[in-house]
């Protein structure tokens, strides 16, 4: 940890890791960064989980790309390169080469094929001006939508949700509001390991005696600090909600003047709840009726209360569903626009509030505007001073990778994703990869992506840069360079910026303020917010009303942004997973994050501390389960789904039903989407990364 004289020199940036956005200070001794300390950010108070403390030293990792490669002549595309040698497969360029490769591929397809053969993922963890040109790059520099993150695989579906009902994709109250809550919900998350430093919110709420109503189809850790936990049946999300807000419409427990004030179609969702009575849901749900009960007029009866979400609940075939049962309940019980009151999806990646709100998304350009409206298009037009770009939505992540597989794209240029880890049912989205005739892939490690790019442009890491991030809480706050990338490395907007001027762009920015004033011009949800305004105070809240107000922590308090100020009941039905299990493949699979380890693994699994603690490949099992099956905890087994197998140690866990198993999906050597199934939200076109059939045997 070091001690507090030794270091030179002290910089305040943002954790690069999860979407609560603490601020933390680097402390920097002969250009390295030594340790890593809290600060007193909006959203951190000081606070700090084991990532932000001791997830820092991937930076200065070897396998850092120092310099451009450009695939050898004949080298083989597939997960055969070592990172620590990339020269059996490439070669080392210069800048101006490699950028000369990496554009002037992509451009020949364009011009042979039509902008629409190349297609683009940004990265929610850019900064937002870094997401911001990456799809204006798109769409300027290719003439379409075809660009998307990976919003798409985490909250597509509640923003759609939102979008839909609420009339705004971001939260309705930071996470901090649960201060003034009396009861909280929080389904399908695992705060304690994805949110860590929220969740001591979380538990701090109710140490002073909030009620903490936990449901979650695994026994999460916050179970041990909440008044109820519904451990219900993984897929019956619709059902149990549905249920809970039938005793309220039942017992005439909901809010009548909020209702009648600010919403519409309450009279359809109250006529359909009518079937879901807790008796009727009680076995398909797994939860005794009573407590379907309890929970209802708990939730009814409290003067405020906070609803929060997370994967489990968007990352069904029903997602969607599942957020607008959320929205239902918060209003029918007048629980959205004042204190302790309030919608919150835990938003994942650090910047993919930002990255979404930039417009890196294929249906919307910046603040969720939509791209099919001429006017918007025009105004963004003259902003970047060009011509019109296609009216059609474009593509998700996953249609790209099937529009590659029916040969309609053929390029891609992939910033900071790592699809071939991070797709469902991956070997599709790896064939999809090794068969783009130009693939563009700009990262700080050669990434199981970059395995099949034809150029590799070497990036800076976060605490390499400057650039603002937005995190849950609609905070912007701005991330400061610490250290100097390693080598010939690059900060990401500058690359961008380089290739859009081989594209026969005419961009010009010299610093990310640049860019940043630009948003500005199309974005309301930054008035207010200048980038010299955020070097001094470091967050502002959006919206934010005036130069001086901080920004508002509760939204909607005075009606929704959408037709007469009013939000919207969308009835939701019970639609079972898109796989059940059956005699082939009887248990049920749900994947995740570990607390340890990020995503693909790219960064947390290069930082001592974090891969100390949790080295190997695993997943969780019932001791039951584990016992029948004659393995021991700490064995291997196999694991096998429809789309294929992997095999790898199993852990005891009496959290985890008896006919399901947990895998968490940042280990390549058994990577969990091998398993999972691409079946999609119709809605979010989120994939069902929670729940897929599979056999599981000792290996
Ligand atoms: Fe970083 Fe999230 Fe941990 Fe905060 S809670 S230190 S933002 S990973």
């Amino acid at each position: 940890h070091g001690d507090s004289r030794d270091f030179d020199e002290e910089v305040k940036s943002v954790c690069p890791f999860c979407g609560v956005g603490c601020q933390v200070s680097l402390k920097v001794k002969d250009g390295k960064v030594k340790y890593v300390e809290g600060v007193n950010g909006p959203a951190n108070e000081g606070r700090l989980c084991v990532k932000g403390r001791f997830g820092f030293d991937y930076i200065h990792h070897p396998h850092r790309l120092t310099k451009p490669l450009i695939r050898r002549e004949g080298a083989e595309k597939g997960l055969n390169v070592d990172p620590s040698n990339p020269f059996t497969h490439f070669r080392e360029a210069t800048w101006e080469e490699a950028l000369d490769a990496a554009a002037g591929g992509l451009a020949h397809l364009r011009d042979t094929h039509g902008g629409a053969s190349v297609a683009g993922f940004g990265s929610a963890k850019c900064t937002n001006e870094e997401a911001y040109l990456f799809q204006k790059l798109i769409r300027q520099g290719f003439g379409h939508n075809n660009v998307d993150h990976c919003t798409r695989l985490c909250h597509a579906s509640s923003v759609a949700a939102l979008m839909e009902n609420v009339g705004s994709g971001a939260v309705t109250a930071t996470f901090n509001e649960i201060e003034n809550a009396d009861v909280a919900i929080v389904i399908g998350a695992n705060p304690v390991e994805n949110h860590p430093v929220a969740a001591t919110y979380f538990k701090q709420f109710t140490k002073r005696g909030g009620k903490l109503i936990v449901m979650d189809p695994r026994g999460v850790g916050l179970r041990r600090f909440a008044t109820h936990m519904l451990q219900f049946r993984p897929g019956a999300d619709v059902s149990l909600l549905n249920a809970i807000m039938s005793v309220i419409v039942e017992e005439e427990l909901y809010d009548r003047a909020y209702i009648e004030k600010f919403t519409e179609n309450w009279e359809s969702e109250k006529q359909h709840l009518a079937q879901f009575t807790p008796e009727a849901m009680e076995d398909f749900c797994g939860i005794p009726a009573q407590t379907i009960r309890e929970v209802a007029r708990e939730f009814a009866g409290a003067k405020a209360g906070m609803i929060f979400w997370g994967m489990g609940v968007s990352q069904h075939i029903h997602g969607t569903d599942n957020s607008r049962c959320l929205i239902s309940l918060a209003l029918m019980t007048g629980n959205v626009g004042k204190p302790g009151a309030g919608l919150h999806p835990l938003r994942g990646q650090n910047n993919v509030q930002g990255a979404s709100d930039a417009g890196l998304i294929p249906m919307f350009l910046p603040d969720y505007q939509d791209v099919t409206d001429d006017g918007v298009r025009g105004a963004f037009s003259e902003i970047w001073n060009t011509g019109d770009f296609s009216a059609e939505k474009g593509l998700t992540v996953t249609e790209i990778l099937d529009a590659v597989h029916a040969g309609q794209i053929k390029g891609m240029y992939v910033l900071g994703e790592n699809p071939a880890m991070s797709d469902p049912d991956v070997t599709h989205a790896r064939e999809a990869l090794a068969s783009l005739e130009h693939l563009v892939v700009q990262d700080i490690f050669l990434t199981e992506t970059a395995n099949y790019a034809d150029v590799i442009l070497p990036a800076a890491a976060f605490y390499e840069k400057n650039g603002t991030v937005t995190n849950t809480n609609r905070q912007v706050q701005i991330g400061r360079a610490a250290v100097s990338p390693p080598g010939e490395a690059r900060e990401d907007w500058a690359i961008t910026l380089e290739l859009a001027k081989r594209l026969g762009l005419a961009w010009e920015y010299d610093h990310p303020s640049q860019v940043f004033a630009e948003m500005k011009r199309g974005m309301s949800s930054l008035d207010n917010i200048s980038w010299d305004r955020l070097e001094n105070v470091g967050a502002v809240t959006y919206p934010s009303l005036s130069p001086e107000d901080p920004g508002q922590a509760i939204v909607f308090g005075d009606g929704f942004p959408r037709s007469e100020g009013r939000a919207r009941f969308t009835p939701a039905s019970v639609i079972a997973p898109d796989e059940t299990p059956d005699a082939e493949y009887p248990m049920i699979l749900t994947t995740g994050r570990q607390l340890e380890h990020w995503h693909t693994g790219s960064m947390t699994r290069r930082s001592k501390v974090l891969d100390a603690v949790e080295p190997q490949a695993n997943c969780s099992l019932h001791p039951g389960t584990l016992r029948k099956m004659g393995v021991e905890p700490g064995g291997k087994v196999r694991l096998e789904t429809r789309r294929g197998s992997i095999t790898l140690m199993a852990r005891a866990d009496r959290a985890i039903a008896p006919d399901m198993v947990f895998l968490p999906f940042a280990y390549v050597e058994a990577a969990a989407n091998i398993l999972t199934n691409p079946a999609l939200d119709p809605y979010g076109k989120i994939p069902e990364f929670k729940f897929a059939a599979v056999r599981v045997t000792a290996a």
